[in-house]
């Protein structure tokens, strides 16, 4: 039996790797580098443990969760390894007796937050003792276009440049292409080898439904769910309390959480909702990190989550014990173009709005695809899924598409008719031939385009505004009010150069004639 193997049964009682693991140890053993994405719940830690006990010396961990890494220190004492963290939560004396095992080589590992490690006398300690490996835990915060971005992660070179003859293994479960590219480059890991596992979850079915009357969906869906455990995320605080406070009117067993309450009060919803059966947790994004419940069977989206990364984290939470769960989502024209102000609105630069701008069109396109979900949400991460998967409402129930090229061009025609100074609603009215004093005293029922899209009701309307919102060929303008734009795009669909097809909404196909069936 190899090393790796014998150590896996011995020291942690798995009888087997699971899929990349052995690999990757069997790479670090040999002194390469890693690049390591596996989503959470995957075996991350062994990949570099097992390396840690096998090579002389001690295996120096990075992690920036005190939380986290005092469990790790905690199941690897249970499993007999000489295992220890150094963090700001430590004593003088703690801290100290901690150095001196370290320089008597008697760790195998060492936890440390990226700040500590840094310091100029610690790293004058480990220039002085053994080295297994450096293992960078939840690499993607490096990325500073993530949320979780620590400035420290960046100045993490240093590793490579004072250590190296060091293997050094990034992992993290957070990692589209970018961020991928953001932690080969700060870690210079560039010329590591990238072991990138799967990051389907096969029990969760993906389903997104148009917004209509919000309330009386979810109560829909949460029919389906009664007395199991679930998050409802919604974007603002007040939402929440608002939602919370409904559906425990209607008799759920509903609690709010989000930043805004006092830490007494989300402390005890946290525990209700893991210590009790069937609460369900209504909550921002404040909500998840590092909550570890398996038996979540439902992760519902209120509002657009920020990102595709975000997407694939918050509904992460349902199934996490393998077993079916669901992960739902609704969402408007509104949140689109709220979206797209937010982005516009920040304080940041041009750069960092252009990929915030290229997220929530990920986002889009995984919200309007007629294709099956898995493969945008998987494709999102650089992974090459062939659907159909069975599991998500696309493949369920495909839906129909339509050419929409006649009323998009009428749509970008309305828009730059009327100045791109207005919303959607009155776009609308316009192209519906609307009877509207506003509209009348600013002599937009002169203009060409007012009629003209009488075939297609308000909702049919709103559709192909969301989709053209959606497909980037309006933007919503930074000044509020929700004011459409041409795009560099849009030129194309108004010279007729260029054809359109949208998913088919309910009542949003003007005729039978131009239905077909994707
Ligand atoms: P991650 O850090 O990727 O979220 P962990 O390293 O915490 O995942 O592992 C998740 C769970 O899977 C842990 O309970 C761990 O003990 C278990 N596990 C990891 N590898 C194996 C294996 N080869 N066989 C059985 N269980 C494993
Ligand atoms: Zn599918």
């Amino acid at each position: 039996m190899s090393p790796a193997r014998e150590t896996l049964r011995r020291v942690f009682g798995y009888p087997a790797f699971r899929g990349e693991q052995e690999a990757i140890v069997e790479h670090l053993l040999a002194g390469g580098d890693a690049l390591v994405l596996m989503p959470t719940g995957g075996g991350k830690s062994l990949c570099y443990q097992i390396p840690a006990l096998l090579r002389p010396g001690t295996g120096i961990v990075v992690s920036p969760l005190i939380a986290l890494m005092q469990d790790q220190v905690e199941a690897l004492a249970a499993a007999g390894v000489a295992a220890a963290c150094l963090n700001s939560a430590l004593g003088a004396d703690a801290q100290r007796e901690v150095e001196r095992r370290l320089l008597a080589g008697e760790l195998d590992l060492l936890y440390v937050a990226p700040e500590r490690l840094l310091t100029a006398r610690f790293l004058q300690l480990l220039a002085s003792i053994e080295v297994a490996l450096f293992a960078i835990d939840e690499a993607h915060c490096v990325s500073q276009w993530g949320h979780d971005f620590r400035p420290e992660y960046r100045a993490l070179t240093v590793l490579h440049e004072r250590f190296a003859q060091v293997p050094r293994i990034a992992l993290t479960a957070t990692a589209d292409a970018r961020t991928r590219e953001e932690i080969a480059e700060y870690l210079a890991l560039e010329r590591a080898r990238c072991f990138l596992a799967s990051f389907d979850r096969p029990n969760l079915r993906y389903r997104v439904a148009l917004k209509h009357d919000p309330r009386a969906q979810l109560m829909r869906f949460l029919d389906d769910h009664r007395g199991e455990a679930g998050i409802v995320y919604a974007m603002s605080r007040r939402k929440v309390d608002e939602t919370a406070a409904w559906l425990a009117a209607a008799g759920i067993e509903a609690l709010p959480y989000h930043a805004g309450l006092d830490a007494a009060t989300r402390a005890a919803n946290q525990q209700r909702f893991l210590r009790e059966d069937g609460v369900v947790m209504v909550a921002t994004v404040a909500f998840g990190m590092g909550i570890d419940k398996p038996d979540v069977r439902f992760v519902a989206h209120l509002d657009l989550p920020r990102s595709m990364e975000g997407y694939y984290q918050e509904t992460g939470r349902a199934g996490r014990d393998g077993l079916p769960a669901e992960a739902w989502m609704i969402y408007g024209l509104a949140d689109v173009v709220t979206m797209s102000q937010m982005i516009a609105q920040s304080a940041s630069a041009d750069a960092r709005k252009r990929v915030e701008r290229q997220k929530l069109e990920a986002l889009l396109a995984y919200a309007e695809t007629t294709r099956c979900r898995r493969e945008l949400l998987l494709g999102a991460f650089g992974e090459y899924y062939r659907g159909p998967c069975g599991r998500c409402d696309n493949c369920l129930d495909p839906p129909g598409t339509w050419d929409a090229t006649v009323p998009a061009r009428k749509a970008l025609s309305a828009v730059y008719r009327s100045g791109q100074r207005f919303g959607a609603g009155h776009v609308i009215d316009i192209l519906r031939g609307a009877d509207d004093a506003r509209l009348r005293t600013l002599g937009h029922d002169r203009l060409s385009v007012y009629g003209i899209g009488a075939d297609l009701d308000e909702r049919g309307w709103r559709s192909v505004f969301r989709q053209l919102l959606a497909a980037g060929l309006l933007e919503a303008d930074a000044e509020g009010f929700g004011t459409l734009r041409l795009t560099a795009a849009s030129r194309a669909v108004l010279k007729g150069e260029q054809t359109v097809r949208m998913r088919s909404d309910a009542r949003a196909v003007p005729s039978r004639r131009h239905r077909a069936v994707a």
